[in-house]
């Protein structure tokens, strides 16, 4: 006999097999001996009051073994000698894609202009090391893309449901753990990802598809108002372009500005890291003095608030992981935040950001109340280009940050409360960002639209959270690849370019995803069109 239970129990009953047994067999008047086997369907945490609850559905197998699939398997047949598609970038936007067209009969070309994601690997422990950073293999471009080395947060505010649990069970089926089906909140850890992605990968390549590494698009191959290709270099790829090279391709839509293909500017967030201890936010969290205790995860938080009519909110929450450097070339900090499966680094970050808006910018320069700008003039993007003009002001303060932060990846950083007082930090605390902080007024040199909102923004939150608002937590400058600064236009219905037939604007580079599922998710279904357009 197979039953289904919904339950509320403590930590200690729901992290042990033994004890959720017995109590099933408790509560619902079994012999435990008689309970072959139990699997968990949906777990979540109730941590509203002093006491802490987990929810669980669970799956009781009496009498007889668990022998049914723990996720749903998909087929990959070969494609060899298949029509081709070629999908530029292998985040998850190209991995998927790539997939899916396997499953529709497409054989696909995967261009990437990273290394493979171990190789990957040395050049991001390089960074902390040299302070130098390589324009074609850092923490947004190589294989896996911008979610390799990541937390692997597998939540998305998307509604498209079905499609998302077909993701987490790709996932699964390359190694994943089948939690992430079960968990509210799922994430992979960026320890577990780089084997995940090898196991995408080589199901691409044992189906007859094709992957090249550091194997840069430079151009499309346009003939008749459609797309039939593209130059890496001096290599021809022929076939419809899924173009997913995420939001940090800068040179994609510099060259899409130049050949008049048609993109507009989009609304991007940036700010700050805000790194606090773990035990800092697990004990505001769980409402103890003892934090988590051995059987809860590493506390997560989401705010969100207001100020002046510009959202500021807290963004990819990190628990239990590292602020890492994130720039994808020279004269620019980027801060971005990763962590481990057992999230149980002494750290929890998360970006804190302010919504900006095309209309807040003029020119690449923010608007602002003192008249300053944003950042100095002699940017080397001609921010002139108004569909850029959000990008030009990325790429604006991040060179600033680089100006401030010495000229190096070490950050300029500064104490939360700080900040919020106007203060100078005279000393940072401890903090996992390798490359080294470095003590700076953000509440100075911060355009002050970005600046000021911050400030009322942790205010707000530390009224919400006895304890957010500390000295014991530093700001981290800057955060400002929190989404794609423009928008590759497309038909919302065949997903294809509004001009160019046969180019597939993908995932978060072309506007269209927000992490690492709804990428996937965007993948899947412009492999679907592009399968459509060319059985026409
Ligand atoms: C440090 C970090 C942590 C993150 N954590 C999470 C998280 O926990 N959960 C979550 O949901 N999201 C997270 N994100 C965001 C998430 O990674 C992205 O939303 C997601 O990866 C977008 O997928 P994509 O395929 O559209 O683009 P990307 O992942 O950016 O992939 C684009 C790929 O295209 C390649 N490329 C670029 N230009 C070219 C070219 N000209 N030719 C060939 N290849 C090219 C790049 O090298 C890259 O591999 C994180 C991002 C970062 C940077």
């Amino acid at each position: 006999m197979i039953q289904e239970y919904q339950l509320r129990v403590l930590p200690q009953v729901a992290a042990n097999e033994q004890a959720l047994k017995a109590y099933i067999a408790d509560e619902y008047g079994y012999d435990v001996r008689t309970l072959t086997a139990i699997r968990i369907l949906k777990r979540s945490i109730d941590a509203r009051q002093r006491t802490i609850f987990v929810n669980l559905k669970v799956r009781a197998y009496v009498n007889e073994p668990a022998t049914d699939d723990e996720y749903r398997h998909t087929d990959y047949p070969d494609v060899s000698g298949q029509p081709q598609v070629i999908v530029v970038g292998a985040g998850p936007g190209g991995l998927f894609a790539a997939l899916r067209l396997i499953e529709l009969g497409l054989r696909p070309i995967v261009l990437e202009r990273g290394k493979d994601v171990h190789e990957r690997k040395k050049d991001l422990a390089a960074i902390g090391r040299t302070q130098q950073v390589d324009p074609e293999s850092n923490y947004c471009f190589g294989e896996g893309g911008a979610g390799a080395y990541s937390d692997g947060k597998l939540y998305t505010r998307s509604k498209k449901r079905g499609n998302i649990e077909k993701i987490l069970n790709v996932f699964c089926q390359h190694g994943a753990s089948t939690a992430i089906l079960a968990d509210a909140h799922p994430h992979i850890g960026t320890d577990r990802l780089p084997k995940v992605i090898e196991n995408m990968r080589n199901t691409i390549l044992r189906c007859g598809g094709e992957v090249h590494f550091q194997t840069r698009m430079t151009q499309l191959i346009i003939s008749e108002d459609a797309v039939v290709g593209c130059l890496a270099g001096d290599k021809e790829y022929r076939g419809p372009v899924i173009l997913a090279t995420g939001h940090s391709a800068r040179d994609v839509y510099r060259y899409l500005a130049e050949a008049k293909v048609e993109i507009e500017a989009k609304g991007i967030a940036v700010g700050v890291r805000l790194e606090h201890p773990s035990q800092l936010i697990d004990q505001i969290q769980y409402h103890s003095k003892q934090g988590r205790g051995k059987y809860l995860p590493a506390a997560e938080y989401s705010f969100v608030t207001q100020v002046e009519g510009r959202g500021v909110y807290s963004f990819c929450m990190c628990p239990g992981g590292f602020v890492i450097p994130a720039a994808t070339g020279p004269e620019q900090i980027v801060v971005n935040g990763m962590s481990p499966a057992s999230r149980g680094t002494q750290w929890s970050n998360s970006g804190m950001v302010v919504e900006i808006r095309p209309e807040d910018l003029d020119d690449g320069q923010l608007i602002m109340d003192n008249g300053q700008l944003a950042a100095p003039d002699n940017s080397p993007l001609d921010s002139k280009k108004s569909q850029l003009k959000m990008m030009a002001f990325q790429e604006k303060l991040e060179r600033l940050c680089w100006q401030q932060g010495n000229m190096q990846q070490t950050a300029p950083a500064q104490r939360m409360a700080d900040f919020v007082n106007n203060r100078l930090s005279y000393d940072l605390p401890k903090s996992s960002y390798a490359p080294g902080l470095l003590s700076s007024p953000l509440h100075f040199w911060l355009p002050k639209a970005i600046g000021r909102r911050l400030q009322e923004g942790f205010k707000t939150f530390g009224q919400q959270a006895h304890g957010f608002l500390t000295n014991e937590a530093v700001l981290i400058a800057t955060e400002t690849r929190t989404s794609s600064p423009v928008r590759i236009v497309r038909d919302p219905l065949t997903l294809q370019h509004t001009r160019l037939q046969g180019l597939f604007p993908c995932g978060e580079g072309a506007g269209y995803a927000g992490g690492i599922v709804s990428a996937g998710v965007d993948g899947e279904r412009c492999a679907e069109m592009c399968a459509a357009y060319l059985k026409k």
